[in-house]
């Protein structure tokens, strides 16, 4: 019994100096537990006199039930602590920037369709569209261009058997738009296409933008008048135009259109090659064995038709020097678009 304050006053000294909450729980396995200084008193009961046993059992639960208490007080206290040094460490700063999901920008090519889109539909135009795995017929045959004509060389054709391609052109749109229709046409098909073609101006698949119109008068002066405008507003410049004569199997008469270069304003630069004038696609006036071939009166109707290539515009538009650029997906090159 004479142990026993000094024993309270020890664990007591000890658990106020521990720190954390392991060494506490060390403490009270040390001083509380099944094997502690407290237990081995408490056995001690047995061999007192049976008088002064309940006073000494009495003042060992007291002292034990103090050290308890401010064991737990002590834990509660690191406890506490340590839940707040957590807190800081880890502590959200909201004021930091989010992270954003960053917003694309339109393709080039994209934005050159959508401009073109635009100015045809402006004038009356509908926007159609067709299969890119075509049949001969209407790839070749229905255009003017039979089996073995010498036009077909100049496409460069994949093909999957002796049928069936991939579209070298837009134009099987406009037969399939003629075949299923009836005249007036104003119809312009954008769209991919493929050649087997692959070098600084030439990809296996680009994308095409072809128009026909057909209606009763149509004239060549209206083809030249429409082409004139389109370039125009979509270079933004008071650009000149001129027609070259060309020969194509599906137009009669046909024409290269050239606009003036947009870079050098006809000067002569490299761009232009020093012409002074940069090809800009193909047209003409529908020939009368096409529309016959769709089962378009051609005693009654005339037509136009053009096509230009997309990348072509997209690149004299914004200065881009290689097509191939258009399909490398680089963001660095298409964030210039944005
Ligand atoms: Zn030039």
């Amino acid at each position: 019994m004479d142990q026993l304050q000094a024993l309270v006053d020890e664990a007591l000294k000890a658990i106020e100096t521990a720190s954390t909450v392991p060494e506490i729980e060390q403490l009270r396995v040390t001083y509380l537990g099944k094997k502690s200084t407290f237990s081995e008193l408490m056995k001690t009961l047995g061999r007192m006199d049976a008088a002064e046993r309940p006073a000494a059992g009495a003042r060992i639960n007291t002292a034990r039930e103090q050290v308890q208490q401010v064991l737990e007080e002590r834990r509660q206290h690191l406890e506490a602590w340590a839940r707040e040094q957590r807190l800081v460490a880890e502590r959200l700063d909201v004021t930091l920037p989010g992270r954003h999901e960053a917003s694309g920008t339109r393709h080039p090519v994209s934005r050159v369709l959508d401009r073109l889109s635009h100015f045809f539909t402006s004038a009356g135009f509908q926007v159609v569209d067709g299969p890119e795995v075509e049949d001969d017929f209407h790839n070749f045959e229905a255009l003017n261009i039979p089996a073995h004509h010498p036009a077909r060389a100049m496409h460069d054709t994949f093909y999957f058997n002796a049928h069936t391609l991939l579209r070298t052109h837009t134009s099987p749109v406009q037969i399939r738009t003629m075949e299923t229709g009836q005249p007036p046409f104003r119809v312009i098909c954008p769209g991919r296409v493929y050649r087997c073609d692959s070098d600084m101006t030439h990809s296996p698949m680009f994308h095409q933008v072809e128009g026909l119109l057909v209606d009763e008068g149509v004239s060549f002066a209206d083809l030249k008048g429409m082409m004139a405008e389109l370039l125009r507003a979509f270079f933004e410049m008071d650009v000149a135009v001129r027609f070259r004569p060309s020969y194509f199997p599906f137009t009669e008469p046909s024409a290269e259109i050239d606009v003036q270069c947009v870079h050098c304003q006809g000067q002569g630069c490299r761009v232009c090659k020093q012409t002074g004038w940069l090809e800009i696609g193909g047209c003409g006036m529908v020939h009368p064995r096409v529309l016959n071939n769709c089962g378009v009166d051609a005693e009654r109707y005339t037509g136009f038709a053009f096509g230009m290539g997309v990348e072509r515009l997209a690149m004299l538009r914004y200065g881009v020097q290689d097509l191939r650029l258009f399909f490398e997906n680089d963001v660095r090159f298409l964030r210039q678009f944005a």
